[in-house]
């Protein structure tokens, strides 16, 4: 048995593995967001087990029907939202110029083949079985232990084993694993205290609509909307929240599925208190008077958090609040480095406070170590982080086999 380093090695971006044996299983054939790159080809594919919804994992899927036609397994919530997404990432491909690489069409072929699966479901094929865990990261991710060959292989990419205010932490308990390839993004970084986090943010939010300011707050559509709503509403805001782009339909499919969701009531009661934005001359209007508004994108690639920004740029008075991981050479994660927005035709001098804040939903650096600990796998191997390499040393010196292979690279499992 191989496997195949396609994507996101060394890297966080176009995530994609294969399992080279009597099954060709792909797990996930994701797209590098900034660029819109593909990850290596494939030449035969049995099947593909996505993990979560998110385009670095999802984004190529598509890519794969324009050859083959093999089933894909994952969660309905997970379909449905990288539907949403993909769907966005065409027009966005279009905007931005970048090359297509898949069209409508291929997205239809797709949804032929959508097998669904659920957490805690064993999916028992002739040559392989397929274990279903939450993986806790957005609604409907997973984690899968693949047994084929004789060989556990457990892919946990991404996941987050902490519970927050949106869902449950990851539930992943699978023993005797031959391999665990894992996410690596928070290596070395530890999480700060949460309760501590959220207070902070709430507290910015509030002292932006005190001194007469609009706090934007630019989010992933998945996921990420939903908990910062419930953060907000936790605290009993009594200023108005407004909602906009992706962040909305995708927070309605989240709702729609609540058996993915730790407090589906809560998050209903949130939405309860919050505004959503359906046309564009309203943001004009809205930016008028203090308020938070909750919008994709989350880093500032398109979606109206960039027409926000583009509005309020001069006002110091408001602000724009990030609250997770900011891809490399994003809009967003150029602004935090150097206070310019720099975005198709604008270079912008932000007058406004910026603040970030970690609201992850990625396991943090202890997280990492205990839970390959908890595993105790015969080898790992690291991927989707900027510190692969450093993660699977500390490894070893625990007396893991850990490798942080390259994109391109094969490794032999015998
Ligand atoms: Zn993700
Ligand atoms: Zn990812």
């Amino acid at each position: 048995m191989k496997i195949k380093c396609l994507g996101g090695f060394r890297e966080v971006g176009k995530n994609a593995v294969l399992i080279e044996s009597k099954e060709n299983v792909l797990f996930d054939y994701g797209m590098e967001v900034d660029t819109g790159k593909l990850p290596l080809p494939v030449k035969k594919v049995d099947m593909i087990v996505l993990s979560h919804a998110h385009l670095d994992h999802s984004g190529y899927c598509p890519v794969i029907y324009k050859k083959f036609k093999p089933p894909i397994y994952s969660t309905i919530a997970t379909f449905e939202l990288s539907h949403l997404l993909l769907k966005d990432s065409i027009k966005i491909a279009k905007f931005k110029g970048l090359p297509k690489h898949f069209r409508k069409n291929d997205l239809k072929k797709m949804k032929k083949y959508e097998v669904i699966t659920t957490y805690g479901q064993k999916i028992e094929g002739e040559n392989f079985s397929l274990d279903v865990f939450d993986a806790g990261h957005i609604p409907g991710s997973t984690a899968q232990l693949l047994e084929i060959e004789n060989k556990r292989i457990l892919y946990v990419c991404d996941f987050n084993v902490n519970t927050t205010r949106l869902l449950n932490g990851a539930r992943i308990d699978a023993k005797d694993v031959d391999v665990l390839i894992l996410e690596n993004t928070y290596a070395k970084k530890e999480h700060p205290q949460r309760e501590e986090t959220e207070k902070k943010f709430f507290e910015t939010v509030q002292g932006t609509i005190a001194n007469e300011g609009v706090a934007v707050i630019p989010c992933f559509a998945v996921g990420r909307s939903a908990e910062v709503l419930m953060i907000l509403n936790s605290f009993k805001p009594d200023f108005p929240i407004y909602l906009d782009g992706m962040s909305k339909t995708a927070t309605e499919i989240t709702l729609s599925y609540p058996e993915f969701l730790r407090d589906a009531e809560a998050l209903r009661r949130a939405l309860e208190n919050v505004t959503e934005v359906w046309k564009g001359e309203e943001r004009k209007r809205l930016v008028k008077e203090p308020c938070a508004i909750v919008s994709s994108s989350g880093m500032l690639e398109g979606g109206p958090s960039v027409s926000y920004v583009k509005y309020l740029y001069n006002h110091p008075e408001s602000s724009i609040i990030f609250t997770g991981f900011l891809i490399p050479r994003t809009a967003g994660r150029r602004l935090v480095e150097t206070g310019r927005f720099v975005t198709e035709g604008f270079d912008l001098k932000i007058k406004m406070s910026i603040h970030k804040f970690d609201l992850s939903a990625h396991s943090g650096r202890s997280d990492l170590f205990n839970f390959v600990n908890k595993i105790n796998p015969e080898k790992v191997i690291c991927l989707h982080g900027d510190y692969c390499e450093d993660f699977a040393k500390e490894l070893k010196e625990k007396d893991f086999d850990a490798i942080a292979p390259k994109n391109g690279d094969i490794i032999d499992i015998d």
